[in-house]
């Protein structure tokens, strides 16, 4: 308890964020009254902005300026003729992948993988879009790029489970991906070495 209330709840409010504790939010909210003021003000505005506007593309469900409007990758010709989609598990996997300029195809963004426990199913994983899509675009090959994790691999099967069906080849990427590991933790280089070398299932 600080001389401050206003001083208070700026650090409960800071420990929103992910690894930052009680001590770690003092030294932020001290930090950003002592010497950042007007920077701290900016990045209120900015994270207000960001969290009222930010949506989720209809058709790749990627994180897109508009609301109901398709996000950039989507609106390309080049990537939408390719023939391809590739499966992530959140948008930071799609700026990783994007960032290692390892692929140029689709891309649909499931956020989350299968976990009954959790209350996540084929529902909240978007599968009927990701369904219709498949059935009705030009796509020939589904690229399963999601953590190497026990759900991962549940939820990648699920989905090869629903592309053979519909006589869509899959592949999955493999090497240099670390078992338990997160794609976002991986390089770029590693990450361009997973996709050419990238498998059949
Ligand atoms: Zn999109």
């Amino acid at each position: 308890m600080s001389s401050s209330s206003l001083l208070d709840s700026m650090v409960e409010a800071l420990q929103v964020m992910p690894g930052i504790g009680p001590v770690s939010a003092t030294r932020i909210a001290y930090y950003l009254l002592d010497r950042k003021r007007s920077e701290g003000l900016a990045m209120a505005k900015v994270i207000e902005q960001g969290l009222n506007n930010i949506s989720i593309c209809p058709h790749c469900r990627n994180y897109t300026d508009e609301k109901d409007q398709e996000c950039e990758l989507c609106s390309s010709a080049k990537r939408r003729n390719s023939g391809s989609i590739c499966i992530v598990e959140s948008p930071s996997d799609v700026m990783a992948i994007e960032s290692s300029s390892s692929y140029s195809g689709n891309y649909f963004v499931l956020h989350g993988h299968l976990s009954p426990i959790d209350g996540i199913g084929p529902e909240e994983l978007g599968f009927d879009v990701l369904t219709r899509r498949l059935k009705e675009e030009n796509i020939t090959e589904v690229i399963l790029a999601l953590g190497q994790t026990a759900e991962g691999e549940v939820t990648a099967s699920y989905i090869a489970a629903i592309a053979k069906k519909l006589n869509i080849s899959v592949s999955k990427i493999a090497t240099g991906v670390p078992v338990g590991g997160e794609l976002t933790s991986v390089d770029g280089n590693t990450l361009a070495l997973s996709f050419n070398f990238r498998r059949k299932i």
